[in-house]
């Protein structure tokens, strides 16, 4: 019999799991306490819980937790870690040291339906989503996990097309019973799927990033398929008219590509779309990936962009490419190899 794993799992799951066993309640606050407040690994070890109740906790459940399969170092420092979940599935998940800063660059998919060109994980087509368990083990299972200052949702995946389980990770980071992170320290990505946009604004606290990439229609339909059914005018409307906490950071990633939407066109028209959204622009180098014939800017060309956008009255900021040389850095992540290998 497989068995269930409790890392992962909410306070009222927690509590549930109580009930079931015959467990007085305020177990499921000691569990919690174990699950993600210390650096235990076996359920064996939560030593405030009476043997009996271990026993019988062990006896259905398991502690959940799985160390990387592999680890890749890049010459900057970046460390991208590969893991197994579940289906026979692979995931990969970057570290990014940076000064005084650690960011995790999670996974909530293995592969992804979206299908935007620029993307290894989109080429991958889509294997599974990971359930909370898997996305939290990410961040706890590497060996910097307490040095960690940041954690983004940018890996393999979509998370608001798997947003019950991101939603349900995203409190169990955030709950004072769990890891108890500030929610201004997470980031989720998406490409932009609208009517998840809303529930998932609704429902957390943490900031959201919209992968932009063009303020033309259908530049960004050939850039990011998802834009036929799902406009970015319907994605900004929802932005513009919901009451933010002033704390929240809304930005809009932009992976720039040289000669195609680095125009003045584009400064024009990207400063028209946004006028009245507290927002920033976080432009990205592309990385080139195989079959593709877009071309990446220079590193000047870049500088130039930020400059024209900043001028226009737009936060700009643009994002170090890191981990390159191991295919770590943005829109390089893929276990396609390793999802084949392994069946
Ligand atoms: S960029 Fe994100 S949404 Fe698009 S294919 Fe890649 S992982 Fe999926």
């Amino acid at each position: 019999m497989t068995k269930e794993n409790l890392f992962g799992k909410t306070l009222n799951e927690l509590i549930s799991v109580t009930k079931k066993l015959g467990m007085p309640g305020y177990s499921a606050r000691q569990m919690a306490e174990w699950l993600y407040g210390k650096e235990i690994r076996t359920i064996e070890e939560m030593t405030n819980i009476s043997k009996r109740m271990r026993n019988l906790l062990s006896a259905e459940y398991e502690f959940g937790l799985s160390e990387p399969v592999s680890v890749a170092e890049s010459r900057d420092g970046t460390r991208k870690y590969l893991f197994r979940v579940s289906g026979g599935n692979y995931v990969e998940s970057a570290f990014i040291p940076d000064r005084e800063r650690a960011t995790i660059c999670i996974s909530s998919q293995s592969g992804c339906k979206m299908g935007c060109i620029f993307c290894m994980t989109g080429k991958q087509g889509f294997q599974g989503n990971l359930n909370s368990n898997e996305i939290l083990n990410q961040f706890r299972s590497i060996p910097e996990f307490r040095k960690l200052t940041n954690i983004v949702y940018m890996g393999m995946g979509e998370p608001l097309d798997n947003l019950h389980e991101v939603i349900k990770s995203l409190e169990i980071l955030t709950g004072e019973w769990g890891f108890g992170w500030s929610p201004h320290r997470i980031t989720v990505s998406t490409v932009g799927i609208s009517d998840r946009i809303r529930e998932f604004l609704e429902n957390t606290r943490v900031n959201l990033a919209v992968s932009l990439h063009s303020p033309f229609e259908d530049e960004r339909r050939m850039l990011v398929p998802v834009q036929k059914t799902n406009p970015i005018k319907e994605i900004l409307t929802l932005i513009r008219n919901f009451d933010f906490d002033n704390q929240r950071r809304i930005s809009f990633e932009y992976i720039v590509f040289r000669g195609i939407n680095d125009t003045p066109r584009h400064i024009r028209e990207l400063a028209r779309i946004l006028d009245g959204i507290r927002c920033r622009i976080n432009l990205i180098r592309f990385h080139p990936v195989p079959g593709s014939e877009l071309e990446s800017p220079e590193p000047e060309e870049l500088i130039e962009f930020r400059d024209a956008l900043t001028k226009k009255g737009i936060f700009t900021t643009i994002r170090a490419s890191r981990g390159i040389d191991i295919q770590a850095a943005c829109g390089l992540l893929s276990t396609l190899k390793q999802n084949k290998t392994d069946r």
